[in-house]
């Protein structure tokens, strides 16, 4: 039997709500018993390898459902090789790559030529994502079939919104037929033109909007007064890894039930969350001290 323990971890898991410093002890590539140092049992297992991992973080492996691995044709920006490992480096054992490669991964032949690279020279299992329209130029449909039968498990145009609701409708009724998700980049290019965005946006909408109606109206010193009374807000939200501060800061002004975070699987510290509570009173959006 091949066994590992890995010591000293701070082990997450949030499908059995673990959070807990404490050994794993690996047996044939399953967890076989949680160990708790303090209680002092166990110890390492006499034939097995020990990764020591004090000051690390032990979870399930990560999957990010948006990586460029750039593969085929900008292999001088990333290869399916280097994305990989790049991936596993920070966790994560699984990618969905979006299709906006040279060319297009819009048919069989680019979703097989992924899936080929990825069992060779890939790391992390590589989960190839077809496009919608084919070239990703939102006019004809893409081999929606073909890609799936060759490994594909989603469709998407990466950063292109799907303009035209016809296609895009013909494209949601064949996922349904395959049973994959189509991934949107919900953006209406009429609307948004030459838009803004601040996060900021979420907490203080009306300040946000005054500074960008003093920008279109050429009240350029008025903007920079808006700006600045807004910086510190803006500066907050990087107090901590975001969006833990923002999620914080819309939780405190009753703007979200609860300032829960998916990624990072950490919640805001009582220090951080004294500074943000700070931040607000100054900017005048948190007003009484009892709330
Ligand atoms: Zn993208």
């Amino acid at each position: 039997m091949a066994s590992l323990l890995i010591k000293g971890g701070r082990v997450i898991d949030p499908a059995t709500k673990t959070d807990d410093l404490m050994d794993l002890l690996v047996v044939d590539g399953r967890i076989a018993e949680r160990r708790f140092p303090e209680k002092g049992r166990g110890g390492a297992p006499s034939d097995g390898r020990v990764l020591e991992a004090t000051g690390h973080w032990v979870c399930p492996g990560l999957v990010d459902m948006h990586v460029h691995l750039r593969e085929p044709g900008q292999e001088h920006k990333e290869s399916i090789e280097s994305g990989t490992r790049a991936a596993a480096v920070g966790g994560f054992t699984s990618v969905a790559c979006m299709p906006n490669t040279e060319p297009w991964n819009d048919g069989l032949s680019v979703t097989e030529y992924i899936v080929a690279e990825a069992r060779r020279r890939g790391v992390v299992n590589v989960f190839p994502i077809g496009c919608v329209s084919k070239g990703g130029l939102g006019e004809e449909l893409a081999e929606i079939g073909d890609m799936v039968r060759s490994g594909a498990v989603a469709v998407s145009d990466d950063g292109r919104s799907v303009g035209n609701s016809y296609l895009l409708r013909m494209a949601l009724e064949y996922t349904k037929i395959f049973g994959i998700p189509l991934i949107d980049h919900c953006e209406d290019r009429n609307l948004s033109a030459a838009g803004v965005m601040n996060a900021v946006g979420n907490l203080a909408p009306d300040r946000v909007a005054d500074l960008c109606n003093a920008v279109t109206a050429g009240e350029l010193a008025e903007a920079r007064r808006l700006h600045d009374e807004l910086f510190e807000l803006n500066q907050a939200i990087f107090f901590d890894t975001n969006p833990v501060p923002l999620k914080y800061m819309m939780a405190r002004l009753g703007l979200l039930p609860a300032p829960e975070v998916r990624l990072p699987l950490v919640s805001v510290s009582s220090e951080v969350q004294a500074r943000l509570d700070q931040v607000l009173r100054k900017a005048g959006l948190l007003v009484t001290t009892n709330q």
